[in-house]
């Protein structure tokens, strides 16, 4: 029996790999496929397209991808789903001239962030994330908060992320993507001990909205063990 990627049921359909709502449409796409179950492949639909409208919203510039696909698909579905829309718009306010802040769903972005970790994991390892042994976070690099401290820390915190990855880039693994996904998502991974410690994956979606996933193991995140052997 084939498992699903994100559970242990049985797989009896493949999922795609970024999710296909994220590319342009008619794009003539290699993406990859996992094995998936027919709950987690019909589930996440609906986040893929929330997913896609923040990350378009936040991203569009004039010219640019985001701009385009903004205008191909969130617009004409804004026009058809006056529900959509108000759901987006909900709680949002203006931030400075032109500008306006929109309330994000933190757990429908986590629903599609755990989908591609998982989907990650599996393609690299052949096999499913031990859910019961990590704790996953996401870091939404591109997001502002109400909360100013907050925003710094993070901020700080993301500068000496980036410094890192870029002192260690020989232990990232990047993936090699084709020419369209590359555009629209390419991700690095850091999993010096593969299943049994900590991974780090950075995403890059549309050039530049930047989410950093820690799957940090609890066992090492719990204690840090020192094994020396001792011979008395
Ligand atoms: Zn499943």
């Amino acid at each position: 029996m084939k498992k699903c990627y994100m559970c242990s049921s049985e797989a009896k359909t493949r999922e795609h790999f970024p999710p296909k709502a994220l590319f342009p449409k008619g794009a003539n796409l290699q993406l990859w496929t996992v094995p998936s179950c027919i709950n987690h492949n019909n589930k996440k639909s609906g986040d893929d397209q929330y997913f896609l409208t923040q990350i378009v919203m936040n991203m569009s510039r004039e010219g640019n991808l985001a701009r385009e696909r903004f205008i191909e698909s969130i617009a004409p579905h804004f026009e058809k789903s006056p529900k959509f829309r108000e759901m987006i718009a909900r709680n949002s306010k203006n931030v400075g001239p032109g500008k306006r802040a929109y309330l994000v769903d933190v757990s429908r972005m986590y629903s599609v962030m755990d989908g591609i970790c998982h989907a990650i994991v599996f393609r690299k390892y052949g096999k499913n994330l031990p859910t019961q042994d990590f704790r996953i976070q996401h870091e939404f690099c591109n997001f502002v908060s109400d909360d100013t401290s907050r925003d710094k820390y993070v901020s700080n915190w993301i500068a000496q992320f980036d410094q890192l990855v870029a002192e260690h880039s020989w232990a990232m693994d990047a993936d090699a993507a084709d020419k369209i996904s590359e555009e629209v998502y390419s991700y690095k991974i850091m999993a010096p001990a593969g299943l049994d410690a900590s991974i780090t994956i950075e995403h890059l979606f549309y050039g530049g909205f930047k989410v950093i996933s820690l799957l940090t193991h609890k066992e090492v995140s719990a204690s840090i063990r020192n094994a020396l052997q001792i011979e008395l």
